[in-house]
């Protein structure tokens, strides 16, 4: 039997141990030291944020983004319902209510035609998630946002290094949240950021970020006093983290062009197979330029991709669903509702299946997609 062939296999560049060495020789091991420097640095010339900031995770940046927004108990924040928990829990936890509008066939990005319907008078904000890392129609979003008083979170957990219009996502709305888990392009095991674009937020972002003190403003000589200013709690990531990152955006272009290659190897050898009807591949609208996050396809049912999934994994390949759609799930049903039926959501997220992805796969990839071609 063949060597297994998992889902996901986190990429190392090589120089992570280099890194986190040389923060054990500097001696400072709390967070915002060189390495969180680089970081925040090559973030804010990598996207044009106003501010870039290191957290634990896309989650806390998140939620560091509901506290910046001042949400309330019964605000409400339109979203998709297929996504991952996170965007809606961050807030959820601050008593905000997520109202779940559908998806696009397309792309499975929100709806853009079917936000303005869903907004009332709680309405306080929006957050598009980038699925797979291709842009959702910031224009229009955008443009719904500013015509209403809205706040604009992008969920850019899965869209480092993708762009929309020429502009990097989590760039466009006033705030965005990268993610650095062990399964997206660029990692750190655990790890996130808040882009901060409306300067707005910038000066209370570093405040919450610091267990609600003035202590980056202390630091650099700005104020004369350390003290406590605000609400807040502690959202960053320690030097040993920020010195495995570096190493992984000093690789960023290299690993995006690597996970580029292995999706256009997917899209060239399925096109017959979509050609037969046997499947769909992903859509690209124009102006996206993308990161290969991710190589999905759409059967024709949820009982055939239950085949397909036992199919494949009986000749040693790991592939697997995606999101439980929101407004279905238990604390979903509880905490959120759903703007009208969610057809689209429901239907993609039951069809859609997840091919493995990740640098090193090259040698594989024909055997999954010859496993693949019987499978169907
Ligand atoms: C991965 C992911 C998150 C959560 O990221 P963490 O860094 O694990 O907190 C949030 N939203 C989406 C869309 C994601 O894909």
């Amino acid at each position: 039997m063949q060597p297994q062939i998992p889902f996901n296999k986190p990429f190392m560049t090589g120089r992570e141990l280099w890194h986190i060495a040389q923060a054990h020789t500097n001696g400072h091991l709390s967070g915002d030291g060189v390495f969180t420097k680089k970081c925040h640095a090559w973030l804010e010339q990598t996207t044009g944020a106003r501010r870039a900031l290191l957290t634990h995770s896309c989650t806390a940046a998140l939620e560091m983004a509901a506290l910046l927004a001042d949400l309330k108990e019964g605000d409400e924040v339109i979203m998709p319902s297929y996504t991952f928990v996170s965007t809606a829990n961050a807030f959820a936890l601050r008593g905000a209510v997520p109202v779940f509008v559908d998806v696009r066939a397309d792309t499975l990005n929100i709806d853009e035609t079917k936000i303005e319907a869903a907004i009332t008078p709680r309405t306080r904000m929006i957050v598009p998630v980038h699925y797979a890392g291709v842009a959702c129609e910031m224009d229009t979003i955008m443009d719904i946002a500013g015509r209403h008083g809205l706040v604009v979170v992008e969920d850019a957990a899965q869209g480092i290094m993708s762009t929309y219009k020429g502009r990097p996502l989590g760039s466009i709305g006033h705030m965005g949240a990268y993610s650095f888990h062990e399964t997206k392009n660029i990692i750190a095991g655990e790890g996130g950021a808040l882009l901060v674009n409306d300067p707005l937020y910038a000066e209370r972002a570093e405040i919450i970020r610091e267990k609600g003190t003035n202590r980056s403003q202390f630091f650099r000589g700005q104020v004369d006093k350390y003290t406590w200013v605000d609400i807040g709690s502690s959202y960053l990531p320690g030097e040993v983290i920020a010195a495995f990152l570096w190493a992984q955006m000093e690789e960023a272009d290299s690993i995006t062009a690597r996970r580029l290659a292995l999706w256009n190897q997917y899209d060239a050898a399925l096109a017959p197979m979509e050609a037969e009807g046997l499947l769909r591949r992903p859509r690209v609208p124009e102006g996206c330029v993308h990161n290969a996050h991710m190589y999905y396809i759409l059967l024709d049912s949820l009982e055939h991709r239950t085949r397909v999934i036992a199919s494949l994994k009986a000749q040693g390949i790991l592939s697997v669903f995606h999101y439980v759609p929101l407004h279905s799930a238990p604390a979903g049903l509880r905490l959120g509702r759903s703007h009208g039926e969610l057809p689209l959501t429901s239907d993609l997220s039951d069809r859609l299946l997840r091919l493995p992805l990740w640098v090193g796969l090259e040698e594989h990839l024909p055997r999954v997609v010859t496993a693949l071609k019987e499978a169907l």
